[in-house]
């Protein structure tokens, strides 16, 4: 399996080469397997950014027991998802399935008041899993100003 991930502070995109039941690249310990990572997802290639990776091991840290990953990787094609899904970047997570809702909870919050990730999706749009995200929170191309007066014609 062909992992590449961006590392921030070198301003570099690494390759790694993994096996499915291998840790993945800056996982602490077992934290995250490649295979959790990948999920569902049939490629062979995937993707991340080092920060991503380093959030959850902050999360589950700070958990302090293993955390269900059902998927975290999804190439665009693979469904589920709506046109803009930051697990096509690699970058979200997809966690806690099967848990207790107690235990789920515990995770969404602990994720929302530590901020390690950017986004944490309310309980209300994700009841039966926790959906968090290191989204950049920085546009690729600068957004184009548009009155909502004109934006309304
Ligand atoms: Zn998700």
């Amino acid at each position: 399996m062909r992992i590449l991930v961006y590392n921030h502070l070198t301003n570099k995109m690494e390759k790694y080469d993994r096996n499915l039941n291998d840790p993945m690249p800056y996982s602490k310990d077992r934290y995250l397997t490649v295979k959790e990572f990948r999920g569902s997802s049939k490629s062979d290639v995937l993707w991340t950014d080092r920060r991503a990776i380093e959030a959850f091991n902050k999360l589950r840290n700070l958990y302090g027991k293993p955390i269900k990953v059902g998927y975290a990787f999804k190439r665009i094609g693979e469904g589920g998802h709506a046109g803009m899904s930051q697990h096509y970047a690699g970058q979200a997570f997809d966690i806690a399935q099967g848990m207790p809702k107690l235990e789920r909870d515990k995770i969404r919050n602990l994720a929302i008041k530590n901020k390690m990730f950017t986004y944490v999706e309310p309980a209300s749009l994700t009841p039966t899993w926790v959906h968090v995200d290191k989204r950049d929170k920085n546009p690729a191309c600068p957004t184009r100003r548009v009155s909502i007066s004109k934006a309304r014609q």
